[in-house]
């Protein structure tokens, strides 16, 4: 009995002529993720990946896990192949799915069979598999209706396959295969969450955090590296640009009236984070902003915050309330790092008095004082690249 994990895609079925672009990408995502666990054979045939391990020594619990963080799969399961005939595919569901048969009370066996030369038709492998299982567990029950427990068989064309009880995949589309966006990291609550929902349409992801050492300490940076390795199982291999923020930031706290000093403070961020996804070949900006959250947040903020910049701007949770996005950060374990109180720079200097509908035409007025783009070109002349690898 070799176990395997097989991975069922999710919406790439959908796809029309696409669709190999979008598996092949999936196939590559895995092969990186899984290379800490030992040498598989990974692919895709009629929706669904094969994982094979490829020696003995593959650590199988590892790479299962892992690949429940890979975006792309509706589901992952743990999954026994064995030899295409009926009574090697019993006792191997007999074996494998010992434990499940203890703790159930019923179940049912569906069969799917794509080798249309197998001498049983589904209904009947079901029913002759089905049959030695209800005299091998006596005290489970079959029920085809609404059983504790699936016992889901595979005929395909090199083997049978017993699965145990599919885990949750983590959905959406593979990394990369809808492009790459700059996804402004900073070390709250709300963009790493921002972040992991764009990677799981299947972008690829460059964190960008903005620095305001000294005002903010070496222990805020590290916090959001932190951050982007939490990230890392779902985003795949990233470069986080820390872009150093604090000449900007005190000559905005200088030369600028204080009510303006975030919505300045964010234009500039927007800038240049638009340099950076331009030079990377990226087609758009994401923040973690929600409408109505701070004063930055409001319809006119944003409208201001955007004007700057020509790519656009994608802030996926612009709807969601505090404790959803909380709920959402807690479930892909960045929370319990986002609420560690270092300090992050827009809280250093944040006006007593924020404008919530700020004017264009005053904003700008506001920033006419600054050298915009020497300031911009300044910040990112002193970019330092962290490579976070998965
Ligand atoms: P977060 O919890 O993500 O920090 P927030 O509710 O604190 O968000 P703001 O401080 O107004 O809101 O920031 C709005 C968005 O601007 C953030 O979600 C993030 O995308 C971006 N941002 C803010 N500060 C930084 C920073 N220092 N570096 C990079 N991006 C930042
Ligand atoms: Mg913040």
């Amino acid at each position: 009995m070799e176990d395997i994990i097989l991975l069922k895609q999710g919406e790439i079925v959908l796809k029309g002529l696409n669709r190999r672009i979008f598996e092949d990408k999936l196939v590559s995502n895995l092969r990186r993720r899984l290379t800490p666990f030992g040498k598989f054979k990974i692919y895709a045939v009629q929706s669904t990946v094969y994982v094979e391990p490829l020696d003995p020594g593959c650590d199988m619990d590892g790479a299962f896990e892992a690949a429940k963080t890979v975006f792309g799969a509706v589901s992952v399961s743990r999954t026994a192949a064995c030899a295409k005939n009926p009574d090697a595919i019993f006792d191997t569901a007999k074996e494998y799915l010992s434990d499940e048969f203890k703790k159930a009370r019923s179940f049912k066996v569906e069969t799917k069979r794509s080798d249309k030369s197998f001498p049983m038709t589904s209904i009947q492998l079901s029913q002759y598999v089905g049959g030695l299982l209800a005299d091998t567990y006596p005290q489970v029950a079959v029920d085809v209706h609404s059983p504790d427990l699936t016992v889901h068989l595979e005929v395909r064309d090199y083997a049978a396959y017993v699965h145990s009880v599919p885990s949750e995949g983590a959905g959406g589309m593979p990394v990369g295969s809808n492009g790459s966006a700059v996804s402004m990291l900073s070390g709250g609550i709300d963009s790493p969450v921002s972040t992991w929902m764009m990677a799981k349409r299947g972008i690829h992801i460059i964190p960008v955090h903005f620095f305001s050492f000294p005002y903010t300490s070496e222990l805020a940076k590290e916090k959001v590296i932190s951050l982007a390795k939490l990230l890392s199982p779902w985003c795949g291999r990233m470069q986080l640009e820390i872009v150093p923020f604090t000449h900007i930031q005190e000559e905005i706290r200088d030369k600028c009236p204080e009510e303006y000093f975030t919505i300045i403070m964010r234009r500039f961020m927007t800038r240049i984070s638009e340099k950076i996804a331009l030079a990377n070949g990226c087609g758009a900006i994401v923040t973690g902003e929600s409408l109505g959250q701070v004063a930055s947040q409001t319809m006119e903020a944003m409208a201001v915050t955007q004007e700057c910049v020509s790519l656009p701007v994608l802030r996926p949770l612009v709807c969601m309330d505090k404790s959803e996005i909380v709920e959402k950060a807690r479930k892909i374990g960045t929370f319990d790092t986002s609420v560690l109180p270092y300090e992050d720079c827009c809280t250093v200097f944040t006006p007593r008095h924020p404008r919530t509908k700020p004017k264009l035409a005053d904003v700008q007025k506001a920033e006419a004082p600054l050298d915009v783009s020497s300031l911009v070109d300044e910040a990112l002349g002193g970019i330092e690249r962290v490579i976070i690898s998965k």
